[in-house]
């Protein structure tokens, strides 16, 4: 395995493919034309940003005319949130969101409370699943949106949307879903979801970084987020990111043509890692639930060593791994996912996630889970806590 790397970081994102780069290609050489230009090489290049559009649309049961092109997930999440608070702000100024959001969510509100809005964070169960009955109960007169994601990066819990939905429209309010890192993992419909907005980036599903989409349910209106020229039909100005989004389209259908079976192998490596390393290092849990789970992600909380010295280790050995969101790594904070599963904090430190895509293998799971056994040891082994532990124990 010497000089081989084992990338298992596919949820902070993902190799571009190679079909999607050859997509890409022509954008960036003969078809640069703009698309809002007169003549008809940009007729044509128009003609493919709507194919592209008409293709995601299909992906997710949604019109064409749905779907607004973006720079990224975190665009998507930003305009959905601000767009409809300042779309609703005379009709209420109350939104629901949960307490293990991604950042992109989480700031947003927090930029709305600073302007005033009050916001809920609905707590999850020790599992990572959102209490519906808290949500249930936290809905006001003036609640104007509930945002609640489908699918964690951190510990993968996939949400129960479909019911989000229908409490959110039983009590007339909008909701919204972070569909970053469920789309493409988990089929998504937004009509039987009855989801309103969904944001998608495609740096998560083999696509290029620097674009993604806001799915706008027809009919409703929110405020615009980048005002200027006429694109995205006055909604999202800014000269589209040709070649990005016919590479997001190709990417996109590429992984659901392969979902079913992509999902199939990700299950039993992403299974085998977790049971071998829960079974043969002492004082590791899983978390999040195991069902419910996007198929590849693996989170294991190892008590007794700091999480950053283990990915220090792994990366000495060519194994790409994280211990938290990529957009918290670097920051000593421990994970607010971790701890709004009721972890405390020192045992938020210690933790792994995994995130495979289907290229690997269970010899690759298993080069990794015999690494991590020892790099575990010897840390334990310069660890104060552990010494005490072990004393203590005695
Ligand atoms: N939402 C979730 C759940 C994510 O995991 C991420 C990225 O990690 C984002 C939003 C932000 O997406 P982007 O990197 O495209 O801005």
């Amino acid at each position: 395995m010497e000089n081989k790397i084992i990338y298992m970081d596919n949820a902070s994102t993902t190799r571009v493919l190679d079909e999607v780069i050859e997509a890409m290609l022509p954008y960036w050489k003969d078809r640069f034309y703009n698309p809002s230009s007169v003549y008809e090489m940009s007729q044509q290049v128009r003609v493919d940003v709507e194919n592209a559009r008409k293709k995601i649309a299909m992906l997710i049961n949604a019109n064409p005319c749905e779907i607004f092109f973006t720079s990224c997930g975190t665009e998507s999440d930003n305009w959905a949130i601000k767009g409809t608070a300042n779309m609703l702000k005379n009709k209420g100024r109350h939104i629901i969101t949960s307490t293990i959001e991604h950042h992109a969510v989480l700031n947003s509100m927090k930029a709305l409370e600073r302007e005033g809005f009050e916001i809920t964070y609905v707590n999850v169960d020790s599992d990572g699943f959102v209490k519906l009955d808290e949500l249930k109960k936290s809905i006001r007169k003036d609640t104007i949106l509930i945002s609640i994601m489908t699918a964690n990066n951190e510990i993968g819990t996939i949400q129960p949307i479909a019911k989000i939905g229908e409490i959110a429209h039983e009590n007339n309010v909008l909701f919204h879903t972070d569909a970053v890192q469920g789309f493409s993992h988990i089929p998504i419909d937004v009509k039987s979801m009855g989801i309103d907005m969904l944001s998608v980036s495609a740096h998560k599903f083999n696509g290029p970084k620097g674009v993604g989409f806001l799915y706008l349910k027809k009919g409703i209106r929110i405020t615009n987020f980048m005002d200027g020229g006429a694109q995205e039909n006055l909604k999202r100005a800014g000269t589209e990111n040709v070649a990005e989004i016919i590479g997001m389209a190709k990417a996109a259908e590429i992984a659901h043509e392969k979902m079913k079976e992509r999902s199939e192998k990700e299950i039993i490596v992403r299974n085998h890692l977790i049971d071998r390393i829960l079974k043969e290092i002492p004082h590791t849990r899983l978390n999040g639930g195991r069902d419910n789970r996007l198929p590849n992600n693996v989170n294991i909380g190892i008590e007794y060593i700091e999480g950053e010295s283990m990915l220090l280790n792994l990366d000495m050995l060519g194994i790409c791994a994280s211990s938290g969101s990529a957009c918290t790594s670097g920051s000593l904070d421990p994970s607010h996912v971790l701890l709004a599963i009721g972890l405390p904090h020192e045992k938020a430190h210690g933790s792994l996630r995994l995130t495979i895509d289907d290229t690997i293998t269970i010899q690759d799971a298993d080069y990794v889970v015999d690494n991590l056994k020892e790099i575990v040891e010897k840390l334990r082994s310069m660890s104060p806590l552990w010494e005490d532990y072990v004393r203590n124990k005695k």
